[in-house]
């Protein structure tokens, strides 16, 4: 009989889709050109969603969760990657159309696969995870559209939450005055220390606005969404970017026209799933050298595999702090 390994497999069990822990063998595995030994993963929000069953991630079952991995190459056959290549992967469907990240080994399409930038651990880049890279995105949206650290103070809403940690930690080390809103008035001094100069509650934002508001801000990451987005959209100042990344609080988008044809602002979406190789590969160099690695760790925390369907319910409540690496192999 074949070994078996660890995984967190998504399938239905009494009407509802929920990811539980489970053993797979090297056979159960996708016909996919590298086999990877996978070391980390990492808690997204959409992880949360998945594994908690909460929204419908998974686009078939059984689904290995887990929207990013890394790990070693074992075996490939492809000429892009070679046994001993320290490899991760986000995005791309994993997880979702794709077996992912929460399972000891995983074979993955080697096109998914970037090579782990030498600076990093494979513990930093889960550290870092799609959540981190998608703060990286949005950094650069905001340098795509011109926004720059002298123009003024730039928010970013879900502070305390993985996206919200490390663009400010990014934002602040580039040289922006950054303000985080959070509901986490005991965050404050976290938030601080990764570069945040002052605080906006939650509440203030998530109320109905109107759809022009005073000038303030002239980039917003925003991982809130819904009510929070109509609102920072209105207070960003002529020719700002908002840079849309997120849905915590919902899908929905009640705003107007007028910042758009009376200010010019510029609503960005940020992408990361379907991201191209060049801007994947721009982001994670970028990472190596604008985030600092003792910030890494203040940002994040190392949980075992095993604990994962908690921490699923977790994320969805709102209740994580910065980043978790999941250790697959604990
Ligand atoms: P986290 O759960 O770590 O952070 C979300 C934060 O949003 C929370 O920490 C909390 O921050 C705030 N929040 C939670 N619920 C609410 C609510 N009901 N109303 C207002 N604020 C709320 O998730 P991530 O950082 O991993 O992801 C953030 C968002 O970005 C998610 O919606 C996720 O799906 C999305 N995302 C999108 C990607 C893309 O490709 N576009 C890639 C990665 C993530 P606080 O406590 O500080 O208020």
């Amino acid at each position: 009989m074949s070994e078996t390994f660890n995984a967190i497999v998504a399938a239905e069990v009494e009407g509802k889709v929920k990811g539980q822990l489970q053993h797979l063998t090297l056979n159960d595995l996708p016909k996919e050109e590298v086999l990877v030994d996978v070391s980390y993963s990492s808690l997204n929000f959409k992880d949360g969603l998945a594994v908690s069953g909460k929204r419908n991630i998974c686009k078939r079952l059984p689904m290995v969760c887990g929207i990013d991995l890394a790990g070693t190459v074992i075996e490939s056959a492809s000429d892009k990657y070679k046994a001993g290549d320290l490899v991760l992967a986000n995005g791309y469907g994993l997880g979702e159309n794709y077996w992912g990240g929460y399972s000891q080994k995983a074979r993955i399409n080697p096109d998914f696969l970037v090579k782990v930038p030498e600076t990093f651990t494979l513990q930093e880049t889960m550290a870092i995870g799609t959540a981190g890279y998608t703060a990286m995105l949005s950094v650069l949206m905001f340098e795509r559209q011109g926004v720059k650290p002298s123009d003024g103070p730039v928010l970013v809403t879900g502070a305390a939450g993985g996206v919200g940690s490390v663009a400010i930690t990014l934002l602040s080390n580039l040289g922006y005055e950054v303000v985080a809103s959070t509901g986490r008035p005991e965050t404050h001094a976290y938030l601080t220390d990764l570069g945040a100069s002052s605080f906006i509650d939650r509440e203030e934002l998530s109320a109905k606005g109107e759809p022009l508001a005073a000038e303030k801000w002239v980039g917003v990451v925003d991982t809130v969404g819904s009510q929070t987005l109509a609102n920072v959209i209105a207070q960003t100042r002529r020719g700002g970017c908002v840079a849309a990344c997120g849905l915590a609080s919902g899908f929905d988008l009640p705003t107007s026209v007028f910042p758009f044809i009376l200010r010019g602002v510029i609503l960005a979406g940020i992408d990361s799933v379907m991201a191209t190789m060049d801007l994947r590969i721009q982001a994670w160099s970028r990472l190596a050298t604008d985030l600092a690695k003792e910030k890494i760790n203040n940002i994040s925390r190392v949980e075992p595999m095993s604990d994962v369907p908690a921490l699923a319910e977790q994320i969805v409540a709102g209740k994580i702090r910065g980043r978790v690496v999941i250790d697959v192999n604990a």
